[in-house]
């Protein structure tokens, strides 16, 4: 069961209808339900027996609102940038609980973490290790870190989402991995945790992420044979989620088959970083369509809200859900290009859809809490759309929507006498 679903003709998030949150809140409008966000932690928790860890990835979903729920369940949390440790302090979570990924972390951001009491910095490169131990060693401290390896295996994903193989910008090649982790056991203010990967996301079977963990557990014994003894292992995200609801990841199956293979390393904590698939079924976006436009061999719903707000399409050609949330009677309707206000050919959220519709309906694209409100902009100076969580029969705003001045604080015009 969802949380998020028909019940009278009428879409609901839990008991609220959509409808009625457009009325009280406007258009765009993030929602989000909070009891589906519990069900999907639960469900990894279940699943994964401590001490084994799980870091919420917080790129996902960075609301502080959404942060403070996940924290209050006992999560860590996955970061990948300063502004991201600080929302998750904020949320009340624990830094001892937060993992540090990212290719590019600054010294600023290094001594921030340092400061705060990071529970790990994932290195992606043999470069950041040793600026790792420079900052450490300025600041009298012990580095815990973790090194991320590219086990190179094929997530079969969207390219810009694929991330384990060779080629990517991320992490260590395995076959370079070996000195690195020498380098890190033997440097003075750095003290070796563990190993990290992360293949991909959006992956929709359990091979490429057991191929991925067999290569990560037969490094960890070549370590372990040259007197290097890790106390985890971070297999990372990426479990995919089913947008278009026909197939899925058998997320049971692929934990279970993790802990088998764990099952002869009794001494290593594992760790998992899910991200989409603890928020992406948990929120829609509502919409409202302003005009139908119709031409020879086209119709186009024009909404109010575009990739500014929504950019997964846009940017990797992603399909989303789209429904009428007031389900109509022919239920196949026309094909319908529905597309947003943004200057930009690329700028819509679903093409060829069957839809009924006409100006004023409202419209809900589904699978949109993750990746969806943090990367939207303010792109042709559009207000960010603001967020509502549904916690049983009542809703709360977790972000106003922006005003213009929002969108204009910290701009100043040129001195004039
Ligand atoms: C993005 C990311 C995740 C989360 O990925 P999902 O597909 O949302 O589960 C986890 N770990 C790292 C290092 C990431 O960059």
């Amino acid at each position: 069961m969802n949380y998020i679903d028909f019940k009278q003709g009428q879409l609901h998030v839990e008991q609220v209808p959509a409808s009625q949150l457009a009325e009280q809140y406007g258009t765009p409008l993030y929602v989000y339900s909070k009891s589906q966000i519990i069900k999907n932690w639960q469900l990894f928790k279940q699943h994964w027996p401590k001490p084994h860890r799980l870091c919420y990835a917080v790129k996902a979903n960075s609301n502080l609102a959404i942060l403070q729920l996940l924290a209050e369940q006992g999560a860590g949390f996955d970061i990948v940038s300063a502004g991201e440790l600080k929302r998750v302090l904020k949320a009340g979570g624990d830094p001892a609980s937060v993992v540090f990924s990212g290719v590019a972390k600054s010294e600023d951001e290094l001594r921030f973490a340092l400061q705060q009491g990071i529970g790990c910095i994932n290195v992606e490169s043999a470069a950041e290790l040793e600026r790792i131990q420079q900052v450490a060693a300025e600041l009298s401290q012990s580095a815990p870190v973790s090194l991320r390896v590219n086990p190179d295996v094929d997530a079969k994903t969207h390219p810009y989402i694929a991330t384990g193989m060779k080629a990517n910008k991320f992490g260590i090649a395995m076959a370079d991995a070996m000195p690195i982790f020498k380098r890190a056991a033997a440097l003075p203010n750095i003290n070796l945790l563990g190993a990290d990967c992360h293949i991909g996301s959006q992956i929709m079977s359990s091979e490429p992420f057991l191929d991925a963990a067999k290569r990560m557990f037969k490094l960890v014994e070549e370590l372990a044979s040259e007197g290097i003894k890790l106390s985890h292992l971070d297999l990372g995200g990426g479990f995919g989620i089913s947008y278009e609801e026909t197939d899925r990841l058998d997320l049971e199956n692929y934990l279970k088959g993790v802990l088998e293979l764990a099952n002869n390393y009794p001494e290593l904590t594992l760790m998992l970083e899910p991200g989409r698939a603890i928020v992406a079924d948990a929120g829609i976006l509502i919409t409202r369509v302003e005009y139908i436009k119709a031409t020879d061999d086209k119709r186009f719903a024009l909404i109010d809200a575009g990739m500014n707000d929504l950019l997964r399409p846009s940017l990797y050609q992603a399909w989303h859900d789209i429904v009428a949330v007031q389900e109509t009677q022919n239920a196949r309707g026309q094909l319908v290009d529905v597309v947003g206000p943004v200057c930009e050919t690329g700028c819509f959220l679903g093409h060829a859809r069957h839809l009924t519709v006409k100006s004023g309906d409202l419209l809900a694209v589904k699978h949109a809490g993750a990746y969806g409100f943090t990367m939207s902009s303010n792109y042709n100076t559009r207000a960010k759309p603001a967020e509502v969580l549904i916690d049983q029969g009542s809703s709360y705003i977790i972000r106003e929507r922006e005003t213009f001045d929002d969108m204009v604080r910290g701009e100043r015009l040129l001195k004039r006498t």
